[in-house]
């Protein structure tokens, strides 16, 4: 019996260990093809992709699985796995059950219509046209409805989308949670727009930011975070992402622009929180599906408080403003500190989220959050999107764009079919106030500790209290642990209110 039990084990491990190895070597693909591969060589790398994508399919919803979960399920073994391999079994079933549950022929036809719509979908806009992506996208919506029928849901079908991204997170939390922003952030937007005094971010925006001196400046913040550079780099893309195969090899990206200073600077920082976020996580639990991040909303909550709650801080320029000044001496000639912190805080009301500033941000998610509730709940219809995108954008921010390729053409999310994954945005940045209190707590002179410097004391607490669980804790275990609550927008409205009132003067 027991020898039979150590056997199934290393069986199973072996399964468990061949699956990381495929999707790692996809993520060095991956990073591959968006930081420069040839032109010539992506037709051929795309076979490689489909190769290792299907294989560690395979292996995932093969009768070997199917047959270690069986065996690890009962409770006689189950008892005798360690807390790790526990949570592994788990995973793996919750996987395999989704895999499963969807015949393979109506899978491919999906697979098939996705990548199609994304190419589409980029047509459509560029070219401003709406109808072209539309049939697209009554696809796949009706997919996803389709889908949420074969895995099952609970009191409403979003759920089951949600709970993909963020597990335990349901559309009855959400709704009181945007509720809540909606009451005291679209009046804070209103009265930042009237407020007489307007911080000037011209500075940003002049054409002589020399590339090579911006990504100097980005090693030098990152290298402060403790992002480390062994098991790390810093590459160009198109897009700013991060990609983590393992702990010990975190890739993250930026983009360089000579007319915009603060945007690769904060992509960098943006990106660095996510990344210090996978080099911590424990390495007990290296090669499962569990040496991964507890959940998207998670992820992101680590960004945002390295790019907004800290990076954005008075106490966090203090320490850096004479290193601007020395790697920038003529760009910010006379930039005194209250000048900096001012305008990279500016905020304004905008067309596209991903410009959008700390406080209007949650506000575009909403928008997308509802109408993809909407979508799938069968209560609206795509044709008409285009002109519920401009109510709403009227009614929470006050501007409406002129066509749809600033409206609701402007995100690659649904081209794609990732319904349910733009509430984490949100999600992180509630996520991200709650923790910032709790660090707060811990450390008595927090503001002095940031105007010194000390940020590898930040990324110390973070990789104790959080990183290094990876995905053994949800999100809500998490919060609770490192917060002792549930889930609380308050922290963030109150942030975001006493910081911009007194810079707003309102
Ligand atoms: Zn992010």
């Amino acid at each position: 019996m027991e020898k039979g039990f150590e056997e199934k084990l290393q069986h199973f491990q072996e399964l468990v260990h061949k699956i990381k190895y495929y999707n790692e070597a996809l993520s060095v693909i991956f990073w591959d093809l968006r930081t420069g591969a040839p032109k010539k060589g992506v037709p051929s790398r795309a076979k490689v992709i489909g190769m290792l994508s299907t294989e560690s399919f395979k292996l995932s919803t093969s009768e070997e699985m199917e047959d270690c979960l069986h065996y690890f399920e009962q409770e006689e073994n189950n008892s005798k796995l360690d807390h790790i391999y526990k949570a592994v079994v788990k995973e793996c079933r919750k996987e395999y059950d989704r895999s499963k549950k969807i015949p393979e022929a109506m899978y491919k036809e999906y697979v098939i219509l996705t990548s199609e719509a994304e190419s589409i979908w980029e047509e459509a806009k560029n070219t401003d046209n709406f109808l072209m992506f539309s049939p697209y996208l009554e696809k796949i919506v009706d997919f996803n409805i389709k889908f949420i029928d074969l895995w099952g849901y609970k009191d409403n079908k979003y759920n089951t989308l949600l709970d993909y991204y963020e597990p335990g997170m349901t559309v009855e939390k959400l709704d009181r949670i945007f509720e809540q922003l909606r009451e005291r952030i679209v009046p804070l937007v209103q009265n930042i727009k009237n407020s007489p005094y307007q911080p000037d971010d011209s500075m940003f925006f002049k054409n002589c930011f020399d590339t090579a001196r911006q990504e100097e400046f980005s090693l030098m913040i990152l290298d402060k975070m403790g992002y480390s550079f062994d098991a790390g780099r810093l590459d160009v893309s198109e897009h700013p992402f991060t990609i983590g195969m393992c702990p010990g090899d975190v890739r993250i990206t930026t983009h360089y622009y000579q007319d915009n200073f603060i945007s690769a600077l904060f992509s960098s920082i943006h990106e660095g929180g996510h990344a210090l976020y996978e080099q911590n996580i424990s390495t007990e639990l290296e090669d499962t599906p569990v040496g991964t991040a507890s959940s998207m909303g998670i992820h992101e909550s680590q960004s945002r408080l390295w790019e907004n709650i800290i990076g954005r801080s008075r106490s966090f320029w203090s320490c850096y403003i004479e290193d601007l000044h020395k790697i920038f001496p003529e760009e910010f000639k006379g930039v005194s500190l209250e000048d900096f912190y001012k305008a990279i805080n500016k905020v304004a009301p905008s067309l596209i989220r991903t410009d959008a500033d700390e406080v209007t941000y949650n506000l575009h998610v909403m928008i997308r959050y509802e109408i993809e509730k909407a979508l799938i709940n069968k209560e609206i219809k795509v044709a008409d999107l285009p002109e519920i995108w401009k109510e709403k954008m009227k009614e929470y921010l006050g501007i409406e764009p002129n066509n749809d390729r600033e409206g609701v053409l402007q995100d690659v999310h649904w081209s794609g079919g990732s319904f349910g994954y733009f509430p984490s945005y949100t999600l992180g940045n509630i996520y991200s106030a709650q923790i910032y209190n709790a660090i707060r707590k811990q450390f008595n002179n927090l503001d002095e500790m940031i105007k010194n410097g000390e940020l590898t004391k930040i990324k110390d607490w973070l990789g104790e209290n959080i990183h290094k669980h990876g995905k053994l804790l949800t999100p809500a275990e998490i919060l609770k642990s490192v917060t002792g609550e549930e889930i609380n927008s308050g922290y963030l409205i109150d942030y975001l209110e006493s910081k911009y009132k007194e810079i707003y003067k309102l």
